[in-house]
């Protein structure tokens, strides 16, 4: 049995078309940030519960979730057509071990994020945690056209709480644009692109690499990284890079 609890929501924001946040009031017990819940409607008599990762930070309320609509999924076309006022099952306490707390400190914090994987960081990134134990925070968001990309203000503000310590980079697949990288973050991983634009180089030495979102684009980073002498991070067993897969 899940701990489900009765959640409100309280807030909604359509970035794109098929693309929202959702906030919520509900009484979850204490997360660390990168850490997930579940949401749940009842449809036609089940429940229907998917993981969403928390984008706010522990510290702050509301609880929001940022996620994209499948239009053939059973949870997303209705969790997209609530509004403020209307009610969802959350889990109450959160799960998964996407978080910073056994990372180990290291030079430099590599974000990778496709799609709604990006929020997971923006919660993390909002913690002291990164900023106590990494000199830089790069982080990259790959999305397919730029209208995909979200939370300009909360990326603005760190930018300016953490000055030239955070930089964001984002990378558009389908569209070119100036001032973002154009193609997919494997290839740009591949080519040095991505590093020559961050002016910092992925080594085990020096990097601990964060991966979220489609398990294409992780299943194939894992590869260049672990070719670049990278492993995988475990709690016995400190490595250089986590993931956490979505779809
Ligand atoms: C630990 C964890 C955390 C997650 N956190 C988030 C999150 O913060 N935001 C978020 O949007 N999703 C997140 N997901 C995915 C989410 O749980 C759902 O799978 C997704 O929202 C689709 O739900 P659905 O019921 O409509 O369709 P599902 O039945 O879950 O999936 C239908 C199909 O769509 C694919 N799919 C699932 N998600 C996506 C996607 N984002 N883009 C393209 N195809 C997809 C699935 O692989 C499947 O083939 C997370 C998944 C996991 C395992």
């Amino acid at each position: 049995m899940k701990d489900w609890v009765k959640a409100k929501v309280i807030g909604k924001h359509q970035w794109a078309e098929g693309l929202y946040s959702l906030q919520f009031d509900a009484p979850i017990a204490d997360f660390t940030a990168g850490q997930y819940i579940k949401v749940g409607l009842d449809i036609e008599g089940e429940r229907v519960g998917r993981p969403y990762s928390l984008v706010n930070p522990p510290q702050q309320r509301p609880l929001e979730i940022y996620f994209n609509e499948i239009p053939e999924g059973p949870l997303t076309p209705p969790l997209s057509a609530l509004n403020p006022g209307d009610e969802v099952w959350l889990t109450g306490t959160a799960s998964g071990i996407f978080t910073l707390e056994t990372v180990q400190p290291a030079e430099t914090l590599w974000m990778l994020a496709t799609g709604t994987g990006l929020g997971v960081y923006l919660s993390i990134l909002r913690t002291p945690a990164p900023w106590e134990r990494f000199k830089r925070v790069i982080l990259v968001h790959g999305v397919r056209v730029s209208t995909d990309l979200a939370y300009a203000e909360t990326l603005n503000e760190l930018a300016s709480q953490h000055g030239d310590r955070f930089t964001y980079l984002p990378a558009i697949s389908r569209e070119t644009h100036s001032g973002t990288l154009h193609g997919r973050i494997t290839d740009l991983l591949n080519d040095g692109q991505l590093e020559d634009r961050a002016d910092a180089t992925i080594t085990p030495e020096t990097s601990h690499v964060m991966l979220c979102g489609n398990s294409a684009m992780i299943k194939e980073a894992k590869g260049i990284l672990e070719a670049r002498g990278l492993t995988r991070h475990r709690r016995q067993e400190p490595g250089h890079y986590t993931t956490e897969g979505y779809h």
